[in-house]
């Protein structure tokens, strides 16, 4: 038989969280973004239809490993840990940890965060991170960065660890508000997440990222969600 197995015959099941933007989330009842539409570009050179599950973050990792999903894309960093249940194809975007804090707050630096209440998205690296570092008694674990955020604006959490992008956006998105902290946290590497079983569609897939990258696919695509 020729042509890729996926999950569904002719689809290619893409497994996210779409409370992330600028790379997954609604517009009115479509799930658009930076990944959701690198995605459809990759499935169109596998000649595949593209099919979004929307699901929690931490069901994602498991989802794939189990055969649920052909893959699964949500602005998801590499990490060893993930690497011991699914495989990833190369990289095709960054990510660094960052900060929200409310305008008024008394946090000006990551050491005033010792002691605090941290808002994370659940078995997010933020969720890693502020465990890590913080302590597991100070983190606050939300099935979304919007309801994270949500918490820090009505001061059930004192700051919210996230992703640079979704900051901005959910910063942008709450007035004058909520601001981000100047800190500098290691450069994340994103990627898409395969069953180990299925190295065929990595293949694959990472065939179709090298041609997008090269032609300036992804590039555009990037360039239309974020704004230099
Ligand atoms: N990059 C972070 C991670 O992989 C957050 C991803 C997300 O919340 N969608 O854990």
């Amino acid at each position: 038989k020729d042509g890729l197995e996926t999950v569904t015959e002719g689809k290619l099941t893409m497994a996210t969280n779409a409370t992330f933007p600028p790379y997954e989330y609604y517009e009115g009842k479509k799930v658009i973004g930076i990944d959701a539409e690198i995605a459809g570009e990759i499935a169109k050179k596998l000649n595949l239809e593209l099919e979004i599950a929307d699901i929690e973050f931490d069901s994602i990792v498991p989802g794939v490993q189990s055969g649920k999903y052909d893959m699964g894309m949500a602005g998801m960093t590499v990490t060893p840990e993930r690497k011991n249940s699914v495989n990833f194809s190369d990289s095709y975007a960054t990510g660094i940890q960052k900060v929200i804090v409310t305008k008024d707050s008394k946090i000006k630096s990551l050491d005033d965060i010792k002691g605090k209440n941290i808002g994370v998205q659940t078995s997010t690296t933020g969720d890693l991170y502020a465990t890590d570092a913080y302590g597991a008694d100070h983190v606050k674990k939300f099935d979304s960065g919007n309801a994270a955020v949500n918490a820090l604006k009505v001061g059930k959490v004192d700051c919210v660890i996230i992703d640079n992008e979704p900051a901005k956006a959910y910063v942008k998105a709450n007035g004058s508000a909520l601001k981000i902290l100047d800190t500098d946290y290691a450069v994340e590497d994103y990627a898409i997440c395969f069953s180990k079983d299925n190295s065929e569609l990595q293949k694959k897939v990472n065939e179709a990222l090298k041609e997008l990258k090269k032609d300036g696919t992804v590039q555009k695509i990037v360039d239309k969600y974020i704004k230099a």
